[in-house]
């Protein structure tokens, strides 16, 4: 048997879809069939050189597939076997540096990844790209029965990466809760999904804000969970500012979740935030640019800032627990992908780099 595996060939450059031979899993692996793997804002970041990565590799880190080998005994151990569906983490912290050591593991120093190996080593399937998938059985996470992995798929890095974010913002004592007031900024499927989940915890208000106007998107924005949808483009940055500092007597919103990518959004951030307000940015995750910031600002209104670039095992499996518990949001989640066969690769990459998709997935 055969199967398909989009192979990176470096920075702007089409990825080639060859065949390779899909053999046993090895021991301590487990093979998984592709049920649907998302494209990340991050393999974008890749595709334009923007983060370092090796030619002939299987890029992808959000595979979501059906567990068809893998030694039952060996599998136990991680509660997994046949048939179960599961996501690939690819993330592997090395749990002795001090990240590590302190309970940071998501930031590891010496972060290790399971899907850097070049394509040419067999099993050849090691990154979300393709369609199979070989990950050690300690990186798989099984995905709850009564949740759809079509949907699963969709946030599967967003997801726990947002989740991640909160759970940084409740260990350094900001409760988000039914009197919190956010704003949102960018809505890609970081933002989109942060929107659903502030919306699971309850909390009073959630604006979300972006870029261009896109009525299809404000109206899936607003019964994910949105109390209002803002444009820059439509209301202006004044008209937005305005609203936001409207909250809260005139100081403005409690939480900013930054989820744009864009540096300009920042300001708008720290304008919008009332004093002692929270920052949270999990959406900048490469180098695009500088701003001019005003410091005081942040001084003066006793700002809280947090950053949050990746995440742990366990925010996977919250964000699994959160599916299974909101099973109503299945139908509008699976709404906002959109699918392509890996043999299509590169036309969802010219895609998903317009902003053509909201979230866009490889299949099989
Ligand atoms: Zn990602
Ligand atoms: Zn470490």
């Amino acid at each position: 048997m055969k199967a398909k595996a989009a192979v990176f060939k470096g920075q702007n450059k089409p990825f080639e879809v060859r065949e390779f031979d899909v053999t046993k899993a090895p021991s301590g692996y487990g093979r998984s069939e592709l049920i649907a793997s998302g494209v990340c804002g991050t393999d974008i970041h890749i595709y334009r050189g923007k983060l370092d990565t090796p030619a002939d590799t299987v890029i992808g880190h959000e595979f979501v597939g059906k567990l068809t080998d893998c030694d039952p005994a060996e599998a136990s151990l991680f509660g997994l076997k046949t048939g179960d569906n599961v996501i690939a983490d690819i993330a592997v912290p090395c749990g002795k540096c001090l990240l590590c050591r302190t309970g940071d593991d998501a930031n590891c120093v010496n972060m290790q990844v399971t899907n850097g190996e070049n394509v040419n080593r067999p099993p050849h399937f090691y990154g979300g790209y393709a369609e199979v998938n070989y990950t050690p059985l300690s990186n798989l996470i099984k995905i709850p029965e009564t949740v759809d992995p079509v949907a699963a798929a969709i946030f599967a890095c967003p997801g726990p990466t947002v989740i991640h974010s909160a759970r940084l913002a409740a260990r350094a004592g900001f409760d988000i809760g039914p009197d919190t007031v956010c704003a949102v900024q960018g809505l890609g499927p970081v933002g989109c999904f942060a929107v659903i989940y502030l919306k699971g915890l309850g909390v009073k208000k959630i604006y979300a804000v972006s870029a261009h106007e896109d009525p299809k998107r404000s109206e899936l924005l607003k019964k994910l969970g949105a109390t209002d949808v803002l444009s820059l483009e439509k209301d202006g940055e004044e008209g937005v500012t305005e609203k936001l500092l409207s909250e809260n007597s005139g100081l403005g919103v409690d939480l900013c979740v930054e989820c744009s990518g864009a540096p300009s959004a920042v300001n708008l951030g720290i304008n919008v935030l009332r004093n002692r307000g929270l920052y949270l940015i999990p959406g900048q995750y490469s180098n695009s640019g500088c701003i001019t910031l005003q410091p005081q600002m942040i001084t003066f209104k006793a700002l809280r800032f947090i950053g949050s670039s990746q995440y742990s095992v366990v925010d996977v499996r919250d964000y699994l627990e959160f599916l299974r518990t909101h099973k109503e949001l299945e139908p509008d989640i699976l709404a906002l992908g959109t699918f392509y066969s890996i043999g299509e690769v590169n036309k969802a990459f010219e895609d998903a780099m317009v902003g053509k998709n909201i979230k866009t997935l490889l299949v099989k």
